[in-house]
């Protein structure tokens, strides 16, 4: 039970993660951490997935089946559950999931920062360029946590896809994204520990080399789980295979709110 900060990296794929994410593969190594590869849902599609993580449910279920069913969710869903609880909810975030949780249609300035505690994600900083800068990102992100202390904060940086769909995943580009997105965690995630918080670090989805994802293959389906607990120690079970429906109910059990009939799948802890 506890405060969660859920990284989505959006594009992260599972063995581009694990090849260049020093930082968080060393947190691995010293059992601090613990990597899962994560099967991720159908259809490997952006906002289809930002559903599923947050609500455990399947495309087909929750009916948010492509990018373009631009509607609220109506399944419970993480923010949902939190604020349900009396918890305090936030997110820096792309703004589809402005769009998913607090209102439909997005107006750029008026629904771009919002601190309103009837909104699902009630303190939100939301962004619509692909190409938003991931240290920009990062360092709201960083300022949510300073300044409200949210129960669950979701980051989630455009960069990896950016880089993915403008040059392919078999790309310098891509790859190194990937350290320097590390490098980005390994400066913040010290201090979100210290502060109490237990830390996830996801992707909704990978990358194929043809710079797109949305089919079944492993390269736009695989994608890493690395678990931070503070003052946990991390289990045996490196590269361990679950289904991305346990990311919802794993964060509803790290906050300490009951787990909806919804999510149908176990939480991993
Ligand atoms: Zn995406």
């Amino acid at each position: 039970m506890g405060k969660v900060i859920l990284v989505l990296s959006d594009a992260l794929r599972y063995d581009t993660a694990v090849a260049g994410m020093g930082y968080l593969g060393h947190l691995v190594e010293v059992k601090k951490a613990n990597l899962y590869k994560v099967i991720g849902e159908l259809p490997s599609m952006s906002r289809p997935m930002y559903e599923t993580v947050h609500t455990g449910v399947v495309a087909s279920e929750h009916g948010v089946v492509s990018n373009y069913v631009v509607r609220r969710s109506n399944k419970p869903n993480i923010f949902q559950l939190a604020v349900d609880t009396g918890k305090i909810t936030a997110a820096a975030a792309y703004y589809w999931f402005s769009e998913l949780y607090n209102r439909v249609p997005y107006d750029p300035i008026d629904d771009r920062e919002v601190d309103d505690e009837s909104l699902l994600i009630q303190h939100g900083r939301f962004y619509t360029q692909d190409d938003y800068p991931d240290i920009e990102l990062f360092s709201t992100a960083a300022m949510l946590v300073r300044k409200f202390s949210p129960d669950y904060l979701l980051a989630h940086p455009m960069g990896m896809d950016f880089a993915g769909e403008s040059h392919g995943s078999d790309s310098s580009e891509y790859r190194n994204h990937a350290i320097h997105q590390d490098v980005m965690l390994a400066n913040l995630i010290p201090e979100w520990l210290n502060r109490g918080y237990q830390v996830l670090v996801t992707g909704d989805h990978g990358m194929n080399a043809d710079k797109l994802h949305g089919g079944t293959t492993p390269d736009v389906r695989e994608v890493p789980l690395f678990l931070i607990r503070p003052e946990v120690l991390a289990q045996e079970d490196r590269g361990k295979v679950i289904s991305q429906l346990q990311i919802a109910p794993t964060v509803c059990k790290l906050l300490g709110i009951p787990i909806p009939q919804t999510m149908a799948m176990p939480p991993v802890v």
